[in-house]
């Protein structure tokens, strides 16, 4: 183990570590069943014995206080798990995402950590509000997804229809590369469509073993299943007829997407995930900074933090910032710069986040995510790096919020420490914090995208920086980025409509509906505003 200021040399070794990589995060909906995802496919991988070790389970969607009592409880494993695990010579990192719509925010941040996603969807509901928004990122980043369609073992709809949704509600070419036999609620087990062949399902009781595959030829299939066989040959066929054959090259460029069925409670379908991650999901490659140049993997050191976790636990007011490595070797003790402020940045503690537990890294390469503890100087969308050149790699995006709260500190004796928070919190992401020389500095506005941030922030104010708030919720409903400041006054002088500045300097203009934003631009056709669905920061 090295320690201080080495700067690793990459070569060969570098780019074979990196190969062998997979870094994706699964997308879906709450209730498809993630967790139970998680938990199956790190017990396929053989690293946990029992599944419920990597997320405890009970009472997990709670209300709210739950929320904030289980985060506290488990310190940082709810939303910023970072789980790694080998499967065969194949090191997966799976990167959690949080399950409430409320904190997509957090999600996109590490939707841009990523290589590739699994799109989860339950087979009784198919594309869900969540699941569609969450797409969305993956589209606008371009990131390759593989799609599984889960609770396969319980009735739901048919895989026609589940399919012809991936095409007709987000244009996506679904490319079944196993497709059910028997009727829903009566699953016998599956095609594998490339081989011809049928696996059978046989479930193990919530997934605490791991079933070895059985596997028939077409012909035993048909002869065992009958019109089952039949059914499932049929359908797929007339789905490869419509679509066209199985194609890697569309999977890449996130055009298509390989669809699996499955029943991750029943383990069914996981293993099967997990191989089709290693043949297919995209390995990490070099990644282009801020100016468009393309960072070798085997560069010298460089990773971005995509999620800043500060424990709730006043006892423990850690700051973890979460970082992926792009290039180079990481190794533990290594002094790094902080692109952002041109600073060192030494190493010494860092982590793994393998569920409740945290373990020492020693060396991580392109696609790990390392913790780097007591980072207070970290932000999210910070570039590290040794050596020279210096690398900046793209902000992080932010997006659209919907709602919007003005916050006052209750005890105006302790103006610092509300100071100092809603910087913090700003930084980190929590809520976008909003200013204007109307409502002054002691009357910010909290800007979400979803409320529940609110609650995250007003309490973390009280608990972490000893400033109680109270937030005066503003009725608009709508935001949009004002290009040209000198149109400032035309927005603010609107009844509806007020502009507010965020503090990377945006210019936002609210409004209180889509129709007061219809108004104010049928009135005043020169005004350039631009939309702000994922913006790069
Ligand atoms: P998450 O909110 O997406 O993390 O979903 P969970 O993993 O907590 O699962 C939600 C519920 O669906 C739980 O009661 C699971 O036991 C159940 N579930 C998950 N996968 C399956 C499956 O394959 N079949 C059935 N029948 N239930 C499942």
């Amino acid at each position: 183990m090295t320690a201080g200021n080495t700067v690793q040399a990459g070569g060969p070794e570098v780019i074979a570590e990196a190969s062998r990589r997979r870094t994706f995060a699964v997308i879906s909906h709450p209730d498809a069943g993630k967790s139970t995802l998680t938990e199956a496919l790190a017990l396929h991988a053989q690293v946990i014995s029992q599944a419920g070790a990597v997320h405890g389970k009970a009472g997990r969607r709670g209300v709210t206080s739950d929320w904030m009592e289980m985060e506290r409880a488990r310190g940082i494993s709810i939303t910023s798990a970072a789980l790694q695990f080998a499967y065969g010579d194949t090191v997966i990192n799976l990167l959690d995402t949080p399950g409430h719509a409320d904190f997509s925010e957090d999600t996109y941040r590490v939707l841009s950590a990523v290589d590739s996603a699994v799109m989860l969807l339950d087979a009784a509901k198919g594309l869900e509000p969540q699941t569609l928004k969450l797409f969305d990122v993956c589209r606008y980043r371009g990131i390759p997804v593989i799609t599984f369609i889960n609770k396969w073992d319980r009735p739901g709809r048919e895989a026609l229809q589940l399919c012809d949704e991936l095409t007709d509600r987000i244009g996506l070419q679904p490319m079944p590369l196993t497709w059910p036999v028997g009727t829903a609620g009566h699953l016998r087990g599956v095609l594998d469509v490339p081989r011809g062949e049928f696996v059978r399902y046989l479930p193990t009781a919530h997934g605490t073993t791991i079933a070895p595959d059985e596997r028939l030829g077409a012909r035993e299939a048909e002869a065992d299943l009958g019109a089952d066989w039949t059914q499932a040959q049929e359908e797929s066929e007339l789905l490869r007829a419509a679509e066209g054959e199985f194609d890697a090259s569309r999977f890449s460029a996130a055009t298509a997407t390989p669809v699996l069925f499955g029943a991750a409670v029943r383990n069914f379908g996981v293993r099967h995930l997990l191989d089709l991650l290693v043949e297919l999901a995209p390995r990490p490659a070099p990644r282009a900074d801020a100016d468009g140049r393309i960072r070798a993997l085997d560069a010298p050191f460089s990773a971005f933090v995509f999620k800043v976790q500060t424990g709730m636990d006043r006892a423990h007011r850690d700051q973890v910032a979460f970082a992926r490595v792009c290039s180079g070797v990481f190794e533990r003790g290594m002094v790094v710069t902080n692109a952002t402020t041109g600073k060192p940045f030494a190493t010494k503690y860092v982590q793994q986040v393998f569920g409740q537990q945290r373990s020492t890294v020693d060396t991580a390469y392109p696609g790990d995510v390392i913790g780097l503890v007591n980072a207070t100087a970290l932000r999210v969308g910070d570039t590290l790096y040794s050596g020279k050149p210096a690398v900046r790699f793209p902000g992080l995006p932010s997006f659209a919020p919907a709602h919007f709260a003005v916050a006052r500190p209750t005890d105006l004796g302790r103006a610092k420490q509300f100071r100092k928070g809603v910087e913090q919190l700003g930084a980190e992401g929590v809520v976008q914090v909003l200013r204007s020389d109307l409502r002054g500095d002691a009357a910010p506005v909290f800007a979400a995208v979803g409320p529940m941030q609110f609650e995250v922030a007003a309490h973390r104010m009280d608990a972490e920086f000893g400033s109680p708030i109270r937030l005066e919720h503003l009725s608009y409903q709508v935001a949009r980025r004002l290009a040209d400041p000198s149109q400032r006054a035309l927005v603010d002088k609107g009844r509806n409509s007020e502009i507010l500045t965020r503090l990377d300097g945006a210019d936002l203009a609210l409004f209180a509906d889509e129709l007061a934003l219809r108004l104010m631009v049928r009135a005043n056709p020169g005004l350039a505003l631009e939309p702000l669905v994922a913006e790069g920061g």
